[in-house]
């Protein structure tokens, strides 16, 4: 969602005769986009606006700006931190940095800040593709309900409101005229998409409307909640040909003492019994998670119950995290709290596990015949290209620029850790 922010950001310079530079150090303007949902992600934002307030000490002239989660909590509070910053924007203020910058360079002020209203207005832009882009990210919907009681997201992002059904259709039309073949649709939960809409559009409904449009051959979405992930959404996978056959559905944990205490709203058998239904809608389908490990009062029983809860699914990719307080959430009063080095130790066993899955998985689609959409070059060679499969996985090929943004059949011959190495069938 950030990175999608970080796109829309950069497209409203662009509009406005700005250019973008690799070289943060010699810009006119730097933007530091931040988020707050794991201590880690707040530090790392931090830590590059104390870089470039460093910089800004030697150029003056220089306009630094902060967005995102954290500038969202702490409004304009931030200047107190940070005397060099010149903007503060609110999570759904973007379409106001143009002006805002142009105010501070008009001298209007040395300092500005966006109203830190929840009001979702950002949602009307989106960036058109750039050259040669093949995938795009469509937001389908802001903020959420669900409150997990570690999570911040409702109270930066605010609550859940969905755009009308004929927004994003119309944004996803534009963006097939403009040669994307793939489509990711976001939100923090999909699956109560069209709620707040007041008619009876819901997120099938959506995913029908977007299969139908030409050029869009591939549909992805993210994150769909498993406590309201429908029979309805589950059929789609076996009915709809642009649906790819893949899911991120996240877990958070095996336990359901500690499932209980997150307020996620299902247990892990619940969890269980959609994963069977999903592979018997659409056998094959891929199936990544979200784990938290070292959640307050989470004991080596709890843990052992999500590495079997794992053991039993075999999920193709997790993204894992050590749990980190959050002021304002619930968890953040709760006792217990487990010291950095279980945490540690649960991870790493967490992982080491999850890339004996990953990894089993890849091998085992050595020799098969996959459709793979070419995304662009691979990072380590130019006579090699890049793509996914419509299950997510990567794939490495040799081929140049005419492959980019087509699909093409291609037989697996070698698994690695992380991606796949193939030719393509002629
Ligand atoms: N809306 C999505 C996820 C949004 S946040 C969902 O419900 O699945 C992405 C992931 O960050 C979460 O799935 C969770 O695993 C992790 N996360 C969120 N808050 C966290 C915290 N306080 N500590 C550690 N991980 C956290
Ligand atoms: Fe956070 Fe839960 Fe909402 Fe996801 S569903 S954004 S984890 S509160």
């Amino acid at each position: 969602m950030n990175v999608h922010d970080s796109e829309l950001i950069a497209e409203l310079m662009v509009k406005k005769g700005y250019r973008l530079t690799a070289n943060a150090d010699e810009a006119d303007v730097v933007i530091v986009n931040t988020c707050s949902i794991r201590e880690k992600a707040a530090q790392k934002a931090c830590s590059q606006l104390g870089r470039f307030r460093e910089v800004k000490k030697k150029r003056r002239d220089m306009v630094l700006a902060v967005g995102g989660c954290l500038a969202q909590q702490w409004g304009k509070r931030f200047f107190d931190k940070i005397p060099e910053l010149n903007i503060v924007f609110g999570t759904h203020q973007i379409h106001r940095i143009p002006d805002m910058i142009a105010s501070v360079l008009a001298g209007c002020g040395s300092r500005a800040a966006a109203a830190f209203t929840k009001h979702v207005r950002s949602l009307d832009l989106f960036p058109l593709p750039v050259e040669g882009q093949v995938g795009a990210y469509v937001t389908i919907m802001q903020g959420c309900n669900n409150f997990c009681s570690y999570c911040v997201v409702p109270y930066v992002r605010g609550r859940e409101e969905s755009r009308p059904l004929k927004d994003v259709v119309q944004e996803v039309l534009v963006l097939a005229q403009h040669g994307i073949k793939e489509v990711i649709l976001l939100g923090q939960n999909v699956n109560s998409y069209g709620q707040t809409l007041g008619n009876s559009t819901n997120f099938p409904s959506l995913l029908r409307a977007i299969n139908r449009i030409p050029g869009i051959g591939r549909i992805r979405f993210t994150t769909s909640h498993p406590k309201d992930l429908s029979t309805d959404l589950i059929g789609c996978f076996g009915d709809l040909e642009s649906l790819c056959e893949h899911i991120h559905l996240p877990v958070q944990s095996g336990s359901d003492v500690i499932l209980e205490r997150m307020n996620r709203g299902y247990t892990a058998a619940d969890y269980m019994g959609k994963i069977e239904l999903l592979r018997k809608a659409c056998p094959g389908i891929a199936i990544s998670s979200d784990i938290i490990v070292g959640f307050p009062g989470e004991s080596e029983g709890d843990f052992q119950a999500t590495i079997g809860l794992m053991e039993k699914i075999k999920f193709d990719n997790v993204f894992s995290f050590k749990y980190s307080k959050r002021e304002g959430t619930e968890a953040a009063d709760l006792d217990n709290a487990l010291n950095d080095s279980v945490k540690e130790l649960r991870l790493k066993t967490l992982q080491e596990l999850q890339d004996r899955h990953t990894w089993e998985r890849n091998k085992a689609a050595v020799g098969s015949e996959v459709d793979v959409l070419v995304e662009g070059f691979s990072r380590n060679s130019r006579s090699d290209v890049t793509g996914r499969t419509r299950s997510n996985k990567i794939v490495n090929l040799k081929g140049d620029a005419n492959l980019i943004g087509k699909n093409v059949t291609v037989r697996v011959l070698k698994a690695h850790r992380h991606s796949l190495r193939g030719d393509v069938v002629t």
